[in-house]
């Protein structure tokens, strides 16, 4: 439900706009942080009423308010843009950082020397590296700590000394004056920049930044069983902070090329096998080239499986080789290789070929095979769905 905007104000429902901006300024006084210190819901009370006056002093969403709408849209946003409707157009979100961020925050000047940010990056990779791991080298380029000052940002033999703008303060406090009485806000010091030192030779190589970008290369360890998605987290290997502070962290996400061959299925691989027709009918011993086969420290047992094609084997029907899939990144194991048959129907055939067929079909009675309804696939199109997808 939204609030009451006329009792947060303290207005009649018939309020003129000056009534309302005069019992906005009254209130707003009472909540001012000055005045109400020992009150912790100052701020949100603060927030309260200026949701309170940007909705009733704008007409349109008075009137939308009045309706019973609900006039800020969406209702539980932050308390934003109030700027645009105030009739002295100064930024209503500043103001109360003004006010309440004055009070806390004070801690005199900065450090030049913070932590760096983390970095992400990206790093396609073959599906045999994803699921049976691989080292691989990877270009970086993040910030490193400079050289040549070593991250105290200055010449050689240059020490900070003291801002004389803010004393070393780091911050200059000034007093706004405004409706609300005056208010106290600090800002950093724009000689500085907030650090309360001057560094009078920067350092020439980071230009007194401390630290400089720089591309290396690193090798990066995938463990097996890693997807398209998935993020390996280097510690302190991201950007080096101003100052030479501590790096971030470094992010290599993962991202999986396709294979020609095995689709990854969560732990399993899928492949599809070819079967000629008489084969799939009278069943045979087929072999599979694995995944293993592209990865050089596999077993060379494992690079080729011996696939049961069993008498009588119907086209999508899959087989489940267990153990032979993708490692699991938790709990051990790994998970199946399934291959899904497609039975072939021959399309050329000489002579020969098409009378032994068609003796077939006498001997099986299957010359006219008439009127039939069609397979139903269930919802989820069955396996020949599957089928479908994989041969797109
Ligand atoms: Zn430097
Ligand atoms: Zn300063």
């Amino acid at each position: 439900m939204s609030k009451d905007y006329y009792a947060i104000l303290g207005v009649d429902r018939d309020a003129t706009p000056e009534e309302i901006k005069k019992a906005y300024r009254r209130r707003a006084m009472k909540v001012h942080p000055d005045v109400a210190q020992d009150d912790a819901e100052a701020a949100d009370k603060f927030k309260e009423l200026g949701e309170a006056y940007e909705v009733l002093s704008d007409p349109n969403k008075r009137a939308v308010f009045d309706r019973g709408g609900d006039p800020r849209g969406g209702g539980g946003a932050g308390f934003s843009g109030f700027g645009g409707g105030f009739a002295g157009g100064f930024d209503f979100t500043n103001l109360v950082d003004a006010m309440f961020g004055a009070q806390s925050g004070r801690g005199g000047p900065r450090s030049r020397v913070r932590r760096g940010q983390d970095a992400l990056v990206r790093i396609e990779l073959e599906l045999h590296e994803a699921v049976f791991g691989a080292a691989k080298p990877l270009k970086v380029d993040t910030a490193v700590v400079c050289p040549k000052c070593q991250g105290s940002g200055g010449e050689a033999g240059s020490e900070p000394v003291t801002c004389s703008t803010c004393g070393g303060q780091g911050d200059i406090i000034q007093i706004q004056r405004s409706f609300l009485g005056d208010i106290r806000t600090s800002q950093a010091c724009p000689q500085c920049r907030g650090y309360g030192t001057i560094i009078p030779r920067p350092c020439s190589e980071c230009s007194g930044e401390g630290r400089v970008r720089s591309k290396r290369t690193i090798t990066v360890k995938i463990p097996a069983g890693v997807s398209t998605g998935n993020r390996i987290h280097l510690e302190a290997q991201g950007e080096v902070g101003p100052g030479g502070g501590p790096a971030g962290d470094l992010y290599v996400e993962i991202s999986v090329r396709p294979h020609e061959t095995f689709r990854r299925e969560g732990d399993n691989l899928e492949a599809v096998l070819r079967v000629p027709m008489t084969a799939a009918a009278l069943g045979t011993t087929m072999e599979l080239i694995t995944l293993e086969n592209e990865w050089a420290d596999s077993d060379p047992d494992a690079r080729k499986v011996a696939v049961e094609v069993p008498a009588g084997t119907q086209s999508g029907t899959r087989m489940a080789i267990k153990d032979r899939g993708v490692p699991r990144l938790r709990g051990g194991g790994r998970g199946e290789l399934g291959i899904t048959f497609l039975v072939q129907t021959p399309t050329k055939l000489d002579e020969r070929q098409r009378e032994l067929l068609r003796e077939l079909a006498e001997l099986r009675d299957e010359t006219e095979p008439g009127a039939v309804e069609a397979h139903k696939q269930g919802k989820s199109g069955g396996l020949f769905g599957r089928l479908q997808d994989w041969l797109s």
